[in-house]
């Protein structure tokens, strides 16, 4: 059984955002089209593969297409006003050579398993047009005209695709066709051919709106980034230190350009280390006179930007403090909270602890207070 497969890319869809159609959108740093070619090219069964695109998009479909050197990824093709003569030109442009069956894909569904398609393609030995569905959970009305009428869900089915045909039906059955269908199977009841319908998946999803691409990058491109940061400051002579912006008194200080608080540049240079923007000293150089006796909270809200502006969110810290004294315990609390307040995670995301270092080194010694932290950031 020889099989093609067009893949329909033409659609204008920017509902979901951005400045390029939805099929072009990065998800997981590929296109969504690039994704939805390599599930179908995944199956040894699939021969040929056409995209349908519109005549706009050439240099969008060479740029998602380029890494793809497998030669069953025929040219593509031009798509018409309408999906139903997108579909009419992607089956005319297989009329050469023509394939046993013909599936037909969304470019914008790029999560179609193997098991989908095997399900597809096993039915099309038995009948002349598959699709995969689903059951209608939601509780569905009818809001027409002003009026409120109950639907009977288990009537319904949610259809996906790809949908799978004899190549030779589905091209005169669309040869055929003078209405504007919005899928295949219609055009192919239309023209008497046996349907099947095979259990679809939720993962299939057809990509719409924002929302849908947020959790596509959630559900399947989790990107978690690990930072560490170490820093030290010597005491000197004073009456408090300043640990994670908060004053704790003791009988020295701390030496340092800005307000030396080692605990909140460490958490400050784990979070760039996070992002992989370099350190407190590139943004902030010792050697300018703005950061003399600065608060620290400065340094650490850059970070947070710094993170926002990579489309990462801040999802952990931890924080340990090295010192003798002054004892950190009493004050740790206020410390969580007040890191909370500058970097906007929930304090049940914070920890700040602290251990001393046995009389051992210079900590030990009672000459300086190290501070060691780990942040870790994921993708929004
Ligand atoms: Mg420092």
């Amino acid at each position: 059984m020889e099989i093609a497969c067009i893949i329909v890319a033409a659609g204008r869809g920017t509902r979901a955002g951005g400045d390029v159609p939805k099929q072009y959108r990065l998800l997981g740093r590929q296109p969504v089209l690039t994704r939805a070619i390599g599930a179908v090219l995944a199956d040894s069964r699939v021969g040929r593969v056409v995209c349908v695109i519109d005549a706009d998009d050439g240099e969008l479909y060479q740029e998602a297409t380029v890494g793809i050197s497998d030669r069953r990824l025929d040219q593509p093709v031009y798509g018409g006003p309408t999906r139903s003569e997108s579909v009419r030109n992607g089956l005319e442009s297989l009329a050469v050579n023509a394939p046993n069956k013909v599936l037909i894909h969304d470019a914008a569904r790029p999560f179609l398993s193997a098991e989908l398609l095997d399900r597809v393609i096993g039915a099309l030995a038995s009948s002349e047009a598959v699709f995969p569905c689903l059951p209608v959970t939601d509780t569905i009305w009818s809001v027409s005209d002003g009026n409120l009428e109950p639907v009977d869900r288990q009537r319904l089915a949610r259809a996906q695709t790809p949908q799978g045909f004899t190549y030779g039906k589905l091209l005169d059955a669309h040869r055929r066709n003078k209405t504007a269908l919005t899928d295949d199977i219609a055009v192919a009841r239309v023209a008497g051919l046996s349907v099947q319908a095979v259990a679809g998946s939720d993962e299939n999803i057809k990509l719409t709106s924002g929302g849908d691409f947020v959790w596509a990058e959630r559900a399947h491109f989790m990107d978690v980034r690990t930072g560490t940061g170490y820093d030290v400051h010597a005491f000197c002579e004073g009456d408090h230190v300043t640990l994670c912006g908060i004053k704790v008194p003791h009988s020295k200080g701390l030496l340092g350009h800005s307000d030396a608080d080692v605990a909140m540049h460490a958490i400050t240079d784990a979070i760039f280390g996070a992002v992989s923007e370099g350190d407190i000293g590139q943004w902030f150089p010792p050697s300018e006179a703005a950061w003399k006796g600065a608060d620290s909270a400065i340094f650490l809200r850059k970070a947070v930007e710094r993170a926002m502006a990579n489309a990462l969110r801040l999802n952990h810290l931890d924080c340990t403090i090295v010192c003798e004294a002054p004892k950190i315990g009493p004050h740790a609390e206020s410390m969580r909270k007040r890191i909370s307040e500058i970097t906007g995670l929930p304090g049940n995301r914070i920890s700040i602890k602290a251990t001393t270092s046995e009389g051992l080194g210079f900590t030990g010694r009672g000459e300086g207070i190290a501070a060691m932290a780990t942040a870790t950031l994921v993708n929004q």
